[in-house]
C-alpha cells in the first residue's frame, strides 16, 4: 500500500472504480486530498466487466456527440474537460475515428486511467469487497459501485434507505420534449379531472387515437424489432410493469384497458367523439420541459421505437429526449435521499455518485464523479462546497437528480424516477426574447429556432461553467 501521508488530510474513501469512482478519486486527489479507492474486481467480477481494470466500458466503445454547441452530451465533455476531468483526458488520448461522436480504444482508453490512477501519489488502490455501509471511522466516503453494485453492498444500502428506495430493475418509458408535441391534436386533461396532491386537473397531455389507428399501432408494436435480455439479467419484467410490446402480444384489448385506456377523458379540439384509445403523457421534470409517456416502459430498440411511437397522432414530430428501455440497474431514489451535494440526508459525510445515483450513460457516470469528488474534498478542506449553476450541464444534471424530477402524486408511494441522461429539456429556459430571427434570414422556422435555442443555451452553460471552475472564459470556447 502507498503512504499517502505526503497530505495533511486524512483520506476520503471510494468504493467502487469504475467511470465515476476513478473521476471522482482523480478530482479529489487533484484538490491535494488523499483517497483509498476500493475496487472488488481482481477479487470478485461483474456480470458485465470483462477486465480488472478501472473505468472499463461495459458495452459500446462511444461517448456519444462531441459537439459542445448545440448538443447536450457534447457540452458535458466540454466543461468536464474544462473541470480537469481525468475521464475525459483519457478519452481524447484514445480516440479512434467516429465521425461527430467521441469513441475510444477501450482498452486504451482504460489502461489510461488505471496506469494514471495507480502512478498518483494521493491514491491508493486497494482491490477488495466492501459489503457494508462504510464503517464509521471513514468519516468522508463515497459509494461509486455502479449498475452491478454487488449484492452485500446492495442490502446494506437498502437497509439503511428503506426497501423501497433501492431499485434492481429500471423500467423506463420514452421521454418527449414538450415543445415537440403538436397541441393541436393532444389536449391537456388528469383524468376524469381529478386534481389530486399539486395538481390542477390539467396534468396530462393526451393522444387520441381511433379504432383504425390503434390497431395500426397496435400491429406496428407487435412487429417491433426488440433487444433481447442478457442471460444474467433475467426477464425483470412483472405484471405491473410489461414492455408495452408484451402487453400488445397478450391480445389486441390489452393496452386499451391498460395504459390506453380512454376513460374519464374527453378530447378538448373534439369533445362529441370518443376516442378509441388514449397514449398519455406526464409532466417529468418542474421545469416543464419533458414529458414521459406513461406505461411505455419498452425493449423494441430505439429506431423502432421512435418510428412506431411517431404514429401516435400528436407525436407525428415528437422529438425523444430519451428512449425506452428495461435493464438490470441498481439505483437509488436519488430526489428523496440525496441533498444537493449528493450527501446521504441520513448519513452526513457519505456520497453516492455514477450511474447508482440515478443518471445513465458512462458520461453522465462519470460527470457525477467529477462532481461528488470536487464537493467531499471541499469538505475535507473546510471549504464551502460549490455547486455548479443549474444553468450548465453539470448542474442540471445535479438538479434533475437531486429534485428536480417531479414525484408522481396520483400513485403515491410508487417511485417515478428513472435513470436520466443529459439532455437539453434538463436546462432551464432562456430568458424570455432571447431567440431571435437573424438579420437577413427570411425563413425562420420551428426548426431553426430549435437549434438556435440549443446553441444558445450551450453557450450559456459554457460561459458559466467557466465562471463557476474560476477559469478563463477563452478555455470555454476551445474545450
Ligand atoms: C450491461 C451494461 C451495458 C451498458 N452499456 C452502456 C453503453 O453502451 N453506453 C453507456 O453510455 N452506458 C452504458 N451502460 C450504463 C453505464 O453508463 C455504465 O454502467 C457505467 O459504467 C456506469 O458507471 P459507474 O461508475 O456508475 O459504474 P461502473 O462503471 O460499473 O463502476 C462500478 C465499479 O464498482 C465496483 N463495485 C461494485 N460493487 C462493489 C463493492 N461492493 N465493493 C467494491 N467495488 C464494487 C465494480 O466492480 C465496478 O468497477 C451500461 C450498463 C450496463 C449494466
Amino acid at each position: 500500500m502507498k503512504n499517502s501521508s505526503s497530505s495533511s488530510h486524512s483520506p476520503i474513501h471510494v468504493i467502487g472504480g469504475g467511470l465515476a469512482g476513478s473521476e471522482a478519486a482523480w478530482q479529489i486527489a487533484s484538490a491535494g486530498v488523499p483517497v483509498i479507492l476500493h475496487e472488488m474486481r481482481g477479487v470478485r467480477g461483474t456480470d458485465a466487466h470483462k477486465t480488472d481494470s478501472l473505468a472499463e466500458l461495459v458495452c459500446s466503445n462511444s461517448f456519444r456527440s462531441d459537439d459542445a454547441t448545440s448538443n447536450a452530451v457534447g457540452v458535458i465533455h466540454a466543461e468536464m474537460r474544462m473541470a480537469g476531468s481525468l475521464i475525459m483526458a483519457c478519452a481524447d488520448k484514445h480516440q479512434v475515428p467516429a465521425g461527430g461522436a467521441l469513441a475510444v480504444d477501450r482498452d486504451g482508453f482504460s489502461d489510461a486511467v488505471t496506469q494514471t490512477i495507480e502512478a498518483n501519489p494521493l491514491i491508493t488502490v486497494v482491490r477488495e469487497e466492501i459489503s457494508g455501509l462504510p464503517p464509521k471511522e471513514w468519516d468522508l466516503a463515497v459509494i461509486a459501485t455502479g449498475p452491478l453494485t454487488a449484492p452485500g453492498l446492495a442490502a446494506a444500502i437498502q437497509a439503511e434507505t428503506g426497501a423501497d428506495s433501492l431499485a434492481f430493475f429500471d423500467a423506463i418509458a420514452p421521454i418527449v420534449y414538450r415543445e415537440s408535441i403538436n397541441m393541436d391534436v393532444c389536449w391537456y386533461q388528469s383524468r376524469y379531472d381529478k386534481v389530486g396532491p399539486g395538481g390542477t386537473g390539467k396534468d396530462y397531455i393526451n393522444c387520441p387515437m381511433d379504432e383504425a389507428q390503434y390497431n395500426a399501432f397496435v400491429d406496428a408494436l407487435i412487429a417491433g424489432d426488440t433487444v433481447g435480455f442478457k442471460e444474467w439479467e433475467g426477464t425483470p419484467y412483472f405484471d405491473g410493469c410489461l414492455p408495452i410490446e408484451v402487453m400488445a402480444e397478450r391480445g389486441r384489448e390489452t393496452l386499451r384497458h391498460g395504459p390506453m385506456k380512454p376513460m374519464g377523458l374527453t378530447n378538448a379540439h373534439n369533445p362529441t367523439v370518443k376516442a378509441y384509445a388514449v397514449v398519455q403523457l406526464r409532466q417529468d421534470n418542474a421545469l416543464g420541459t419533458l414529458y414521459n409517456m406513461v406505461g411505455f416502459q419498452t425493449k423494441l430498440k430505439y429506431g423502432a421505437q421512435a418510428e412506431i411511437f411517431r404514429l401516435i397522432p400528436g407525436l407525428e414530430n415528437a422529438e425523444f429526449a430519451r428512449l425506452g428501455g428495461l435493464h438490470r440497474n441498481t439505483y437509488i431514489n436519488s430526489p428523496t435521499l440525496l441533498d444537493r451535494s449528493l450527501t446521504l440526508k441520513s448519513r452526513p459525510g457519505l456520497r453516492f455518485a455514477g450511474q447508482i445515483t440515478g443518471c445513465e450513460g458512462y458520461v453522465e457516470s462519470a460527470s457525477v464523479g467529477l462532481m461528488v469528488g470536487r464537493f467531499a474534498a471541499a469538505e475535507r478542506k473546510g471549504e464551502p462546497v460549490l455547486l455548479p449553476p443549474d444553468t450548465t450541464a453539470l448542474g442540471s444534471l445535479l438538479n434533475h437528480i437531486t429534485g428536480g424530477h417531479i414525484v408522481n402524486d396520483e400513485e403515491p408511494g410508487k417511485r417515478s424516477f428513472q435513470p436520466m441522461n443529459i439532455n437539453f429539456g434538463l436546462f432551464p429556459e432562456l430568458e424570455p426574447g432571447s431567440i431571435q430571427r437573424p438579420e437577413g434570414v427570411k425563413r425562420f422556422r420551428g426548426k431553426d429556432k430549435t437549434i438556435m435555442k440549443r446553441q444558445l443555451i450551450a453557450k450559456r452553460a459554457l460561459k458559466d461553467c467557466a465562471e463557476w471552475l474560476g477559469v478563463a472564459p477563452a478555455m470555454a470556447e476551445s474545450a
